[in-house]
Order: C-alpha cells, then sequence, then structure tokens
C-alpha cells in the first residue's frame, strides 16, 4: 500500500480529492475559502487612505520613536531645531526614511529595485505574522517586489540559508542576528536586524500532570523544550528558573527542539513543559495535553521575541530593495498591531502553506482570548503583540544573557556589538557624517521579572547573578 492517502497515520487528515479539484480535505477547502474572502477585506482596508494614513504615521512614529526613546530628549530636540529640521533630519537617514518616497514610486520606476525576485525565510509560529501576511496582502506585490515566503523546518536551518545566501531575509530569533555576527555557533558573518516582528507572544507551557506542581522551584530534574539556543525563549526560561532557585544547567535539562515537534514531545512525555512561541502553547492545551503555566508577558512585558532581518551584505548591496521589503514589513505590522484586524489575520495565515493550525487556535493567540488549559477562559489582548522597534537596549539585554551563560567568553563590548547589528545605529551614524545633531538615548530602561535592566549598566548586570555559568 503506498502512503498517499495514509488513512491509518493519526496526525493527518485523510486525503481526498476535493470537489474543487485540489487534494486536500473539505476542512482544509473551508480553511482556504475563508482565509482568501479575509485576506480580501484586509486588503481592502490597507487599500483605504485612511489606513495608508495611519501606516505613514505609524512609521514615522516607529522612525522618531526610535531616534529618541526618551521623550524629554524628543522635546528638547525638537525645541533646538524645530519640527521642519527635525522631519528632514529623520528623512534623509533611516533605509525607512526613502521608503516613503519609494512607496510612491514604486509602481512608477520599477528599476531602482537592484533585485526583485526574493526569497524569505520563516518558520510558521505566530511570530511572523507581519512577514507572512505581507505575502497573501500582496504587500511585497505593491513595493515591486516578487516574493516567495518559504517554510522552514527549523532556526539551525534558518541560519545556515542566510549564511550561504539561499534567502535574501528571513525571520529570525532576534538573538541570532547578533551570535551570528560574532560567529557563535557557526561562522562570524554580519547580520542585522531590521525590525523586531513581535513583542510579547510566548508561554511557558507544561505537561497536564503537573497541573497541581505550579511552584518551580519544584521542577528539579524537568525536562524542558526551547527552539535554539540563541533565542529569547532560552533565555527567558533560565532567567525565570535560576529566580526560583534553580540552575539551568545543572538542576534541569533543556532540549532545543523545533517548534512544530514540541506539543508531540509533550504529549509522548519526553518533556515536562517548554517555553515556546505560539501557537504551540495553544495548540498544546487544544490538544489537551498541557496547560498555560506563565505568559512571557508576565516575565516581561513588551520583551522582543522575532525579528526581520537579513545581511549586511544584502543591505550594501540592494539599499532599495532592502528599502521596499522594510516598507512591506511595516506595513504588515501596522496592520498586525491593530486588534480589530486580528481575527481576519488568524485566518489568513491558519492555512496550510503558512501555519497549518486550526484557525481556533491562532485566533486565540492573537485575540488574546484564549483557554488556558486549566479550565479557565482568559482575555489578555496584548499576549502577542508587534511592535517593530528594535531597541539597541534589548540587544544589550541578550549580550547580557550570553555572558551569563557562557555562550561568550571574556569581556563584550555591550553597545558595539548592539548598534551593529540593531539597526537603528545606522541612523545615528549616517546623521553624524551628516553634520545633523544626533539625538543621544537609543537605550530605553526595561524590568524583567520586577527588576531593572539599565543597558549603561550591562556589565555589572551580566555578573551580579548568583546563578550563572561564567566559571
Ligand atoms: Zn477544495
Ligand atoms: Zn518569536
Amino acid at each position: 500500500m503506498s502512503d498517499y492517502f495514509s488513512p491509518y497515520d493519526a496526525d493527518q487528515p485523510l486525503m481526498l480529492k476535493c470537489s474543487c479539484g485540489k487534494d486536500h480535505t473539505l476542512a482544509d477547502h473551508h480553511a482556504a475559502v475563508a482565509a482568501d474572502s479575509a485576506a480580501i477585506e484586509l486588503r481592502r482596508r490597507s487599500q483605504t487612505s485612511e489606513f495608508e494614513a495611519y501606516s505613514n504615521e505609524f512609521i514615522e512614529a516607529t522612525l522618531v520613536k526610535a531616534l529618541f526613546p526618551q521623550d524629554e530628549v524628543r522635546r528638547r530636540f525638537l525645541r533646538a531645531v524645530g519640527k521642519g529640521t527635525a522631519m528632514a533630519a529623520i528623512a534623509s537617514v533611516l533605509p525607512v526614511g526613502t521608503m516613503q518616497a519609494l512607496a510612491q514610486d514604486a509602481g512608477k520606476k520599477p528599476g531602482t529595485l537592484e533585485k526583485t525576485n526574493l526569497k524569505i525565510g520563516f518558520i510558521p509560529i505566530t511570530c511572523a505574522t507581519p512577514l507572512i501576511m505581507a505575502h497573501p496582502l500582496g504587500f511585497y506585490k505593491q513595493q515591486g517586489l516578487n516574493v516567495e515566503v518559504t517554510k522552514t523546518a527549523g532556526w539551525a536551518l534558518i541560519r545556515d540559508k542566510m549564511i550561504n545566501k539561499e534567502y535574501d531575509a528571513t525571520h529570525f530569533l532576534s538573538p541570532m542576528p547578533l551570535a551570528i555576527s560574532m560567529g557563535l555557533g557557526s561562522n562570524a558573518t554580519p547580520m542585522n536586524v531590521a525590525t523586531i516582528q513581535n513583542i510579547n507572544g510566548q508561554a511557558i507551557t507544561m505537561a497536564l500532570k503537573h497541573k497541581d506542581n505550579r511552584d518551580p522551584k519544584n521542577w528539579k530534574g524537568f525536562k524542558f523544550a526551547i527552539p535554539f539556543e540563541f533565542s529569547m525563549h532560552n533565555f527567558l526560561l533560565r532567567y525565570y528558573l535560576a529566580e526560583a532557585g534553580l540552575n539551568p544547567d545543572t538542576d534541569v535539562q533543556l532540549r532545543v527542539v523545533p517548534p512544530a515537534e514540541m506539543v508531540a514531545n509533550l504529549r509522548a512525555g519526553n518533556i515536562d513543559g517548554f517555553l515556546g512561541p505560539d501557537p504551540f502553547n495553544q495548540r498544546a492545551v487544544y490538544e489537551e495535553v498541557g496547560f498555560i503555566h506563565v505568559l512571557t508577558k508576565d516575565l516581561w512585558n513588551g520583551h522582543p521575541c522575532c525579528a526581520f532581518g537579513t545581511s549586511t551584505e544584502f543591505i550594501q548591496k540592494n539599499p532599495n530593495t532592502f528599502a521596499a521589503l522594510y516598507r512591506s514589513v511595516l506595513t504588515a505590522a501596522a496592520m498586525a498591531r491593530d486588534p480589530k484586524n486580528r481575527e481576519l489575520i488568524a485566518k489568513v495565515i491558519a492555512p496550510a502553506q503558512y501555519l497549518n493550525q486550526p484557525e481556533a487556535v491562532i485566533n486565540q493567540v492573537l485575540t488574546g482570548k484564549f483557554a488556558d488549559g486549566l479550565g479557565n477562559i482568559k482575555n489578555v489582548p496584548d499576549r502577542a503583540d508587534f511592535d517593530p522597534m528594535p531597541w539597541q537596549s534589548m540587544a544589550v539585554w541578550m549580550l547580557t544573557q550570553m555572558k551569563r551563560w557562557g555562550y561568550v567568553k571574556g569581556e563584550v563590548n555591550y553597545k558595539q556589538i548592539a548598534e551593529k547589528v540593531f539597526l537603528i545605529t545606522d541612523a545615528k551614524k549616517y546623521m553624524k557624517e551628516l553634520g545633523q545633531p544626533v539625538p543621544e538615548g537609543a537605550y530605553p530602561k526595561f524590568k524583567i521579572m520586577g527588576k531593572e535592566f539599565d543597558a549603561a549598566k550591562a556589565d555589572a548586570y551580566a555578573k551580579g547573578f548568583a546563578i550563572n555559568k561564567m566559571g
């Protein structure tokens, strides 16, 4: 018997030819139809003058926020140079600065793009929502780009395909461009974070058998899955366990497992829990094998997770294409940020070619109205959110955790690395070259599990943890 129809495979839907001519189930057929009409509605919304104005403002506000994370600095600067000079300074420096003009020109002058056929990698998780939805919504096309978004099996593969230039740009875990640029786990290749894709949107999900064992102090000997070593998941789980007095290197086991395999491992009892991306936390609840112990939002509200990025070489060789890409993804982020679009977005990204998940699961993640697996219905609208700002203090925090857990040895030049990889810095550099006033302070402070992190004191912070692996 061929395994084409897989009638005895419990994990595969029974494949029979659909009346529309495609090889998919009736449920998949309905999902595809729902996705198409949701995409049409979202596209209609994106073409309204209201959205265009909102999107331009969103991009501009993102820019201004990037340059002036501290509001008093922003106000001082505006008072000193005036609004006109400030706007001109901003427009002339960032890749985003060229985007407004480029967006208007894209249709008329396609010749400005150095490269139009692009391959972008993604891991099928809700973090990648802006990058994915830009495809069915036609945002890449609007910028004159022919983009193939390619589902990829795991993060190591994403890294390798970026290093060997099989992908032009990609969905990254935001610590990955830091690690790849520093040559941790691969040859050193300069990579950049252009935008953060999402903030929040992760959780610690535990096997149902632990529902009466919620105190991490009692988790000695547990096995956890994380998606990759250079991930916020690894750093946040380690942080959380260490705050409870457990040494993540000696008291528990951490295993790297591709996100799509986390639920199956939980069901099989290979792991006690995972700190993973959605939709897999919600999928574990949906499958009745796990419960959501804590949202990462409750560890660090507003923490970055995934990023959209590419190699420094690509940006240098294809500045206009990069700007067009940037614009597409930011437009999608602007749509994804708005809660009223979330239900439709869930329909658009649920089908097989994107996330391949039940729409009900994605809907719970993106709307924040969800079952936690313990019998409660929660309402957390910012469970997942899409704030593109690549704050350099976020990069510095990631580096402190790489130092804390022994991924980097010796002295770390936190700011230098952060500024090289997280693209806010380019703006400052170009501003300096143009003789324009450079705003200070791309380093807002954050609170992680109640403790303030100040990038200005990164080294003391990294060395200040009782539980560490600095040797
Ligand atoms: Zn069909
Ligand atoms: Zn993520």
